[in-house]
């Protein structure tokens, strides 16, 4: 169900639209046109559903989609079928931005980091705020090395925006942990939900390892990608 509305989904309107549907349902329905009464509501659902599975601060998607797709009946269906990789990305001391330049800064960093994350993702693809200054990035239908290069991209995007145009002296940048799932790889494939679980193992071992950093685990190892700036 999500996933046939993603077109609907990807395209955030602004909750006047949605109160405008409604007072027009209201003015037909007056009048008896129950038809068209009823397909304005059905745009003031859409909106309102929209809505619901956005982040209200950076527009991504939210933790409520992010469930769907994770506990969803569609989740395991599509990690049997096709590659899918999972990345967990989080802020690098994201608490020293608030402290240093308050939080309507830290807020517009995280409005940027998000806009950075969405841009070249594959198809079907998407970044859902998991919480607090955490993303995730799901990217389905990609090879191990591909999702390596996309989540990678990212971190490099970010570390290179020009942040000090923001507020002199900031800089940004991200960690990551990307778990990939293929399946036919011979090993047995495992649920999204464990997927972002290894993630989360992996995130820590970038953030360990000295941040703005990707780690990511192949069939017998951990690597991490480092950056050569
Ligand atoms: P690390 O590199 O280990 O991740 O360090 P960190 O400082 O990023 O991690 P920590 O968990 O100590 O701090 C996360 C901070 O993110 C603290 C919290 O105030 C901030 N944060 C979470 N959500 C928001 C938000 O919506 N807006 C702003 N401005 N800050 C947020
Ligand atoms: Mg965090
Ligand atoms: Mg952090």
């Amino acid at each position: 169900m999500v996933a046939e509305n993603e077109a609907v989904l990807r395209s955030p309107q602004p909750p006047d639209l949605l109160r405008l549907h409604e007072a027009i349902a209201g003015r037909l329905a007056i009048q008896g046109d129950w038809r068209r009464a009823y397909q304005h509501l059905r745009s003031a659902l859409d909106i309102a559903r929209d809505g619901s599975l956005r982040d209200a601060l950076t527009s991504s998607y939210n933790r409520r989609y992010l469930d769907e797709r994770l506990y969803g009946p569609f989740a395991d269906r599509q990690a049997a079928h096709a590659p899918l990789g999972i990345a967990l990305i989080d802020l690098d001391r994201f608490k020293s931005v608030n402290d240093t330049y308050g939080h309507l800064v830290g807020d517009r960093v995280l409005r940027r980091v998000a806009d950075l994350l969405q841009e070249e993702l594959p198809s079907g693809g998407f970044c859902a705020r998991y919480g607090g200054e955490e993303f995730v990035l799901w990217l389905p239908g990609v090879e191990a090395g591909q999702a390596v290069r996309v989540v990678e991209a990212a971190r490099l995007r970010v570390a290179r925006h020009p942040w000090s145009e923001l507020q002199p002296g900031l800089r940004v940048t991200i960690s990551a942990g990307l778990a990939h799932e293929a399946p036919g790889s011979g090993e047995p494939v495992t649920t999204p939900e464990r997927q972002l679980r290894s993630a989360d193992t992996l995130l820590y071992a970038a953030k360990r390892a000295g941040r703005n950093k990707v780690a990511y685990r192949d069939a017998q190892s951990t690597q991490l990608m480092t950056h050569a700036e």
